[in-house]
């Protein structure tokens, strides 16, 4: 078999999730939309239910139904896009809590499932989702009566201790939230590294549950180990892959492994990626391709069998880097096709 082998460490999540969890007295939550970050949301979800986390979240309607079949039914699952035309049977046949993002969804929600339970999302300055503070004044009498399960807004900036936006954020929330008796939730993993100041009721952590930043202090969750199809011996002035854009200085040994950008390899980390074996560095040469890359392993004592794109050292921050993206795009790009495995505890 060639296809790449992801491992996902579920016991490096857990301690993720507890390291944060340990930064304040306020309950933590999980962030598991895009199938988990492109990790699973099923084993996930279902690894950090058994460890204590509570409040589940969701980009869409349809990303709940799965989470809900192993979080259990004392679990709260929030969708962050609200209460969708279409996402009715979702909410009420899977138990979800819609965050109401505008008047309009505050109404329709109330129109078609009168007694469910909802929850806020106030825009404080990201102009993303959420009411606007204008908004938010017109309705907060008539939503605060109808006991709202959450109120909550999201930080923009919260990745730069320093960015001043991050203070207006919080001033803005508390104002608008000043005297309202129902939880409140306005950090993700940037926000709890912020400060207890920061934390409200409920944090909403993601990035930092996976392993990457700006949660410096995450224990690595994924490694990649990609299987070796063929090794080849080519002589100075040869070259490699597509476009012929790289030539062998001197004679070279070139393994081609089974993955390529199909597989969320990105195309452009290319020219300054390396991929170990046992701690030594194999560089990408030539293009990637589709779904195979040519690696220069002329270092290695013994031809390998895999070689490794992910691991302790090699965190997706790196990887991402070196493709000019952030931790966060390479995770969930990770394709369909990796065979992921699962370490437990
Ligand atoms: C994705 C998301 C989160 C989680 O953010 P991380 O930076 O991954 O911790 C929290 N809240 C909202 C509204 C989000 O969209």
């Amino acid at each position: 078999m060639s296809t790449a082998k992801l491992t996902i460490d579920l016991g490096a999540i857990l301690t993720n999730w507890r390291r944060l969890n340990s930064m304040g007295p306020s309950e933590t939550g999980a962030v598991v939309k895009a199938n988990g970050y492109g990790l699973g949301a099923e084993r996930v979800a279902g690894a950090l239910a058994s460890a204590g986390a509570r409040s589940f979240f969701v980009a869409v309607a349809e990303e709940g139904p799965a989470v809900r079949k192993v979080v259990g039914h004392e679990a709260q699952i929030y969708i962050f896009s609200g209460h969708m035309v279409g996402d009715t049977q979702y909410i009420q046949n899977h138990d979800l809590i819609p965050l109401i993002n505008s008047v309009d969804q505050l109404i329709y929600h109330v129109e078609l499932l009168q007694n469910h339970p909802f929850g806020i999302q106030l825009d404080t300055g990201m102009n993303r989702l959420g009411m606007e503070p204008k908004e938010w004044q017109a309705v907060r009498e008539l939503a605060l009566q109808l006991n709202p399960k959450l109120i909550m807004s999201h930080l923009a900036c919260a990745d730069d201790r320093e960015h001043a936006m991050n203070v207006e954020q919080h001033r803005l929330f508390l104002e608008l939230t000043n005297d309202v008796a129902a939880p409140k939730s306005l950090a993700a993993t940037g926000g709890i590294l912020l400060g207890k100041d920061y934390h409200f009721d409920l944090t909403r952590p993601g990035i930092g549950l996976f392993g990457g930043l700006p949660f410096e202090e995450a224990k690595p969750v994924v490694s990649l180990d990609i299987p070796v199809i063929q090794i080849r011996d080519i002589k100075a002035g040869e070259s490699v892959g597509y476009g012929n854009t790289w030539t062998a200085p001197t004679p070279r040994k070139i393994a081609t492994i089974s993955a390529g950008y199909a597989d969320g390899i990105i195309r452009a980390m290319g020219s300054n990626t390396s991929l170990y074996s046992a701690g030594i560095q194999c560089p990408v040469v030539g293009r990637i391709s589709m779904d195979l890359i040519g690696i220069d392993v002329s270092e290695l004592a013994a031809p390998p069998t895999s070689l490794s794109l992910l691991n302790s050292t090699q965190r997706i921050d790196h990887l991402a880097a070196n493709a000019g993206t952030i931790g966060y795009e390479l995770l969930t790009s990770f394709g369909g096709r990796y065979k992921r495995l699962y370490r437990e505890g």
